[in-house]
């Protein structure tokens, strides 16, 4: 029988939780919430940030950043790679009790290079996130410095921050659900591309309203 890795990985996937993967570890989670956090087993710390939502079958840690699926988890806890962690888990649910053959052997290392890639992106994500925080102080500083020796124009920084500020907030607070994987990684994409436009959006502004160094920041 040669079935396809994508139909292996939906079978384990639906038949083993990540809540099941946790009991069989020594990781101790508390819930809270609809999460269980805990202390996290790969990285050390004194204060929680690893985080398990059992809903969605992932798991996160604030800390140091690692996360994936239950076959991750699976793999990392028992120290051993994510194609060992699907033979071992496919075998539990009754599939193949065989090795990975070469094409599947093939497919788990794409598989691998995708997660590779959504890995890099939500660091970046991250990073973004971060940049429109400090962006954001910024621009108010600066808006703010700005009516104290200018009066207000219509056109002025000030005036453009007011305007820009909703769609800031609200980007931030979209943003932000994708850290706490609240949204899809289609959406986390696509409010990525959007806090691009408007970090641009800033760019433009501050090259029309270039820093006075005589500027009071009070
Ligand atoms: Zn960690």
């Amino acid at each position: 029988m040669n079935l396809s890795l994508n139909y292996i990985i939906s079978q384990i996937k639906a038949k083993v939780d990540i809540v099941t993967v946790i009991e069989e570890s020594p990781l101790h989670l508390r819930k809270r919430g609809r999460n269980f956090i805990g202390l996290c087993p790969f990285h050390s710390e004194k204060t929680p940030s690893f985080s398990v939502n059992p809903q969605k079958n992932i798991f996160k840690c604030f800390g140091c950043g690692v996360s994936g699926d239950q076959i991750n988890l699976y793999a990392r806890l028992n120290h051993i790679n994510n194609g060992q962690a699907i033979s071992q888990l496919s075998k539990r649910v009754g599939l193949t009790g065989k090795k990975l053959n070469k094409k599947q052997r093939l497919e788990v290392i794409k598989w691998q290079e995708d997660k590779e890639l959504e890995k890099k992106f939500t660091q970046k994500y991250n990073e973004m996130f971060y940049f429109l925080c400090e962006l954001r102080d910024y621009m108010k500083e600066r808006a703010g410095a700005y009516k104290t020796i200018n009066h207000i124009e219509k056109d002025s920084l000030l005036m453009c921050y007011y305007h820009a500020k909703a769609i800031h907030e609200d980007l931030l607070n979209r943003l932000l659900a994708g850290l706490h994987d609240e949204i899809d990684f289609e959406q986390q994409i696509a409010y990525f591309y959007a806090a691009k436009g408007v970090v641009e959006r800033w760019e433009k502004l501050l090259e029309k309203y270039p820093p006075n160094y005589s500027e009071s920041t009070e």
